[in-house]
């Protein structure tokens, strides 16, 4: 059992409860009281003082391809056809285990360090993601990702398949879905089949849907219908869906979604790829949605509090109103996002998942605040991140990764410099 002593609590509506102890046992909170209070039933084997820290829900990321840290700053101010076509899928197709597992444990430590307790990962190399999730001991779910479009489908389908029979239940940190790429890499009956795919297994999909205004156009052009119907046309709204994106969403596209679908949306990339303002800014007061980061390669980072605050920014800046997506709202969108993870975390309460934060917001970066969540928001980077806790396991300690961080970043350099003495190979797909 763990004490956090004397704490002021931020919870998920951005309310402030000062002088509070909170005990942890059996990866969740088993106790919030007035600090002070004896608690005689409760022995903590380790005190933490946070009398002059905060404790709040941990991050999280509901959208990245946490791999590609490896590929992070490798293919800059290119429009998106060349970021894929001439950079990224390229690079991709020659990609090794090593290169996935590293570059994953590399997303996970720069979330980690961010205080993100939870990702929800869309990528191949599902058991490199897998391992470096475990080896990390972060929160996922993991999306294998299957391309309708690959000469492989049928295969990739059934392996996709055999990875979630073989490890559904393997950690309560762990959770799967089917993760078809896209409407534009899965034509409609490859899409329908992964749909029936989930279907017979009870599970959940994440894809990224109408992300340009190219994309929504090609769709239109190919088959006479939105990315969004396309999707609902093949059943995929039957289930619950976890939609990247869908930055250029039309008013109609509304009629698809329902209390099941989830949208992460990741500003940065839309800002660095000039993506347009799609229709997902006016629709977002109907929308059910929280921040993703997208890939390290697009965004640069894989924080999402910088994805929330920017999506702020963008807001007040476009509509010349200050006063749209006040800190708290925004604070209150970055917490709901957990509960597409179902692990009843993301709450300040007994019972809940301790996947935890503690701010240290005594920092030249934060000082003097005068609400801890606008402070947050507006001015925190990972060195306010004083302790990151999964399920009450320490993951980030008093300023430090728990994970040989030097022993990662030293195997990054090597593969860095291989992957781009090896080349580009030829993608099995085009954007
Ligand atoms: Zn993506």
């Amino acid at each position: 059992m763990k004490k956090l002593y004397n704490a002021t609590i931020i919870n998920e509506s951005g309310a402030c409860l000062p002088h509070k102890d909170l005990y942890i046992a059996d990866g969740r909170i088993s106790r919030i009281c007035e600090s002070g209070t004896v608690q005689p039933d409760l022995v903590p084997a380790e005190t933490i003082d946070c009398s002059s820290y905060f404790v709040s829900p941990g991050f999280v990321n509901l959208h990245a391809h946490t791999a590609m840290n490896i590929f992070k700053g490798i293919a800059e101010d290119v429009p998106p056809e060349v970021w894929f076509n001439e950079m990224i899928w390229p690079y991709e197709s020659k990609m090794t285990e090593q290169d996935i597992y590293t570059g994953t444990m590399l997303g996970i430590a720069e979330m980690i360090n961010n205080g993100v307790t939870a990702v929800a990962d869309h990528y191949f190399g599902e058991d490199q993601v897998l391992r470096a999730a475990k080896d990390t001991g972060i929160r996922m779910d993991i999306a294998p990702t299957i391309f309708g479009t690959a000469p492989d489908f049928r295969e990739r389908l059934a392996q996709v398949s055999e990875f979630i029979r073989n490890h559904q239940g393997d950690s309560p940190r762990i959770s799967l879905r089917f993760g078809p790429h896209s409407d534009y890499t899965c034509p409609e009956e490859t899409l329908a089949q992964i749909v029936d795919e989930a279907k017979k297994m009870g599970l959940p999909i994440h894809l990224h849907l109408a992300e340009t205004e190219l994309q929504v156009k090609q769709s239109l052009e190919r088959t006479g219908k939105t990315p969004f119907r396309c999707l609902y046309d093949a059943g995929g709204f039957d289930l619950p869906v976890l939609v990247a994106h869908g930055l250029w969403i039309t008013e109609d596209d509304l009629t698809c979604l329902n209390g099941n679908t989830w949208f992460a949306f990741c500003p940065k990339t839309y800002m660095r790829l000039a993506s347009g303002r799609g229709g997902f800014f006016d629709f977002a007061d109907q929308l059910q949605f929280s921040f993703g980061s997208d890939g390290a390669a697009s965004s640069g980072t894989v924080n999402p509090l910088e994805q929330a605050r920017l999506f702020a920014m963008l807001e007040k800046f476009n509509r010349n109103d200050a006063e749209i997506y006040p800190f708290l709202e925004i604070w209150q969108r970055l917490m709901a996002g957990h509960a597409v993870f179902g692990a009843d975390s993301g709450k300040m309460a007994e019972n809940a998942a301790a996947d935890l934060v503690i701010w240290d917001l005594n920092t030249p970066d934060t000082m003097a605040f005068y609400h801890p969540v606008s402070a947050l928001l507006y001015a925190a980077g990972s060195e306010n991140v004083r302790y990151t806790m999964v399920e009450g396991e320490f993951l980030k300690y008093d300023g430090v990764l728990k994970m040989d961080y030097a022993e990662v970043a030293r195997e990054a350099m090597a593969l860095q410099k291989n992957l781009l003495s090896r080349g580009k190979g030829t993608a099995k797909v085009y954007y």
